[in-house]
C-alpha cells in the first residue's frame, strides 16, 4: 500500500528552518536580479527608471522599493518590444515551446524544466512514482498542462496527455490503462464523476483513482466535500498563474497552501503596492527565480492573506489562505471598497440566505446601494433579518446599504456578488 499522505517530494528544502529559507531566498532573490538586471532589457530599464541598483534589493522586504508589474504592463511591453517584451533571457539552447496566453501575453519556455514547484504540489497532493496519471488541463497553448507533465516525470509517474473533453473517452481510459492520479479542473472533475455515474459505474470498484490535484478555478469547500466523499480519496489543490508557476500547494493537512520555496510572495496593498502584515487581505504578488522570464513583483490579481503558524506536516513555509476573489470585482461605493470575498464573509453570518446579489445605481449623484436576498424558505420572518443585514453591511462594509427581498429564482444563476450599474457620464 502506497503512503499518500506522507512524505516529502524535497524533505530538506521544504522543512528547512525559518532562517535557512531566508538565507536561501535571499541568495536566490540576489543572483536573479542581478541576472535579469545584466540580460533582461525589460528588468533593466525598470531597475533604471527608478535609480536602483540590483544590489540593493537583499530580501523581501527590500522588494517593495520596486514597482509592480501588472499583466497589463506585459502587454504593453510586448507590443512595443515584440515578441516578450524584452523580459525574456534567451539561453544558448534556445526556446523549447513558445505559449501563449490570454491578453495576449507570449512566454518563452526554457528548453530543460527544472522547475521543481508543481512536482512539490503533485507529490504533497499524493501523486507517487508508478501512477498512471491522466492529464486533463489544456495542451493547447497554455503552459500549465506542459509544466505539470515535466513535473510528474521528475516524481517518476506515467502521463496520459488527454486534456479536457470527451467524458466517456476518459472514462473509458481510466478503466482500461488504471488510472490512479487525477489532473485537471475541479468542476471537470465532477463532470467526470457524474458521467461515471450515468454509466452506472460503481466509482470505487470500476474507477482506480487515488489521488487528484486540481487547480486553475476556484476550489469551494463544499465541492471538495462531495467529491472526496463519492471517491474516497482526498483531493487536494494548488494555486499559482500561467505566468509565475506555482505559488502555492495544499498539503494532506488541507490548511493553506504551501509557497514553495522556489518563488517569493508578497500580500500587498493593491493602490499602493506596500507589503501588507500577516493575516491581512491584499494582492498576491510574486517574483520568480525563472532564468528565461524572470519576472519581479508580477502582481497576480488574486486576493488572499498569509499564514504563518506552523502546520502539521512539518513544512515550514507560509502558506496562502484561500483566494478569495479579483482585484478588479471591486467596487467602491461612496468613495469605500467594497471586494465580493466582504460581501461573503458578511453574508455567511446569515445561514437563511439562499443568494444575494449587491446592485450599486446611482440617483441625483448619489450612490446606492441595494443587496438582494433570496431565502432559503420563503415566508421565513424577514423584517428582523432585513434590520440586522443593513447593521452588519454599516459595520463591517461601512457603507449603508437597504435591504430587499426577492423569490428563489429572483436573483439568476451566473449574476455577478456586485453588479454595478452606475452609469458615468
Ligand atoms: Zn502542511
Amino acid at each position: 500500500m502506497i503512503d499518500r499522505a506522507h512524505g516529502y517530494f524535497q524533505r530538506e528544502k521544504e522543512t528547512m528552518s525559518k532562517r535557512k529559507r531566508e538565507a536561501y531566498q535571499k541568495e536566490k532573490l540576489s543572483e536573479i536580479l542581478r541576472y535579469g538586471y545584466r540580460y533582461s532589457k525589460a528588468i533593466r530599464s525598470r531597475f533604471d527608471a527608478i535609480g536602483i541598483r540590483p544590489e540593493r534589493i537583499k530580501d523581501l522586504k527590500d522588494l517593495e522599493k520596486l514597482p509592480i508589474t501588472k499583466k497589463t504592463d506585459l502587454v504593453t511591453a510586448q507590443k512595443q518590444i515584440p515578441p516578450f517584451g524584452g523580459f525574456e533571457v534567451v539561453s544558448k539552447k534556445g526556446m523549447r515551446r513558445i505559449y501563449i496566453s490570454p491578453g495576449p501575453v507570449f512566454e518563452p519556455g526554457e528548453w530543460d524544466y527544472k522547475d521543481t514547484r508543481w512536482a512539490q504540489a503533485l507529490f504533497a497532493c499524493g501523486i507517487r512514482k508508478g501512477d498512471v496519471v491522466l492529464n486533463t488541463f489544456n495542451y493547447h497553448l497554455t503552459p500549465l498542462a506542459f509544466m505539470l507533465d515535466e513535473s510528474l516525470k521528475m516524481l517518476g509517474a506515467t502521463i496520459i496527455p488527454v486534456g479536457p473533453g470527451n467524458l466517456s473517452m476518459q472514462i473509458q481510459l481510466i478503466r482500461q490503462l488504471h488510472v490512479t492520479g487525477f489532473l485537471g479542473m475541479p468542476s471537470f472533475l465532477m463532470s467526470l464523476i457524474e458521467a461515471a455515474e450515468g454509466m452506472s459505474l460503481d466509482l470505487k470498484k470500476d474507477l482506480f483513482l487515488k489521488a487528484a490535484f486540481v487547480g486553475a478555478e476556484m476550489f469551494p469547500e463544499s465541492l471538495r466535500q462531495k467529491l472526496e466523499g463519492k471517491l474516497e480519496i482526498f483531493i487536494r489543490q494548488a494555486y499559482g498563474t500561467v505566468d509565475a508557476g506555482c505559488l502555492g500547494y495544499e498539503c494532506p493537512e488541507k490548511n493553506g497552501m504551501h509557497i514553495p520555496e522556489d518563488v517569493m510572495v508578497e500580500i500587498v496593498d493593491t493602490e499602493t503596492g506596500r507589503q501588507l502584515e500577516i493575516g491581512a487581505t491584499g494582492e498576491i504578488v510574486a517574483t520568480t527565480f525563472s532564468k528565461v522570464f524572470p519576472l519581479i513583483r508580477f502582481a497576480t490579481g488574486d486576493l488572499s492573506y498569509l499564514i504563518e503558524d506552523p502546520c502539521p506536516c512539518s513544512r515550514t513555509s507560509m502558506r496562502l489562505g484561500k483566494i478569495l476573489g479579483r482585484t478588479d470585482q471591486v467596487t467602491k461605493v461612496w468613495g469605500i471598497f467594497i471586494h465580493p470575498w466582504q460581501v461573503d464573509e458578511l453574508m455567511s453570518k446569515f445561514p437563511m440566505v439562499a443568494n444575494y446579489q449587491i446592485v450599486v445605481t446611482r440617483k441625483e449623484y448619489r450612490d446606492q446601494m441595494t443587496v438582494y436576498i433570496e431565502l432559503k424558505e420563503e415566508g421565513a420572518e424577514q423584517a428582523g433579518l432585513k434590520r440586522r443585514v443593513e447593521k452588519e453591511m454599516e459595520e463591517v462594509l461601512k457603507v449603508k446599504g437597504q435591504v430587499e427581498f426577492v423569490q428563489r429564482g429572483g436573483i439568476p444563476d451566473r449574476a455577478k456578488k456586485i453588479d454595478d450599474r452606475r452609469i458615468w457620464e
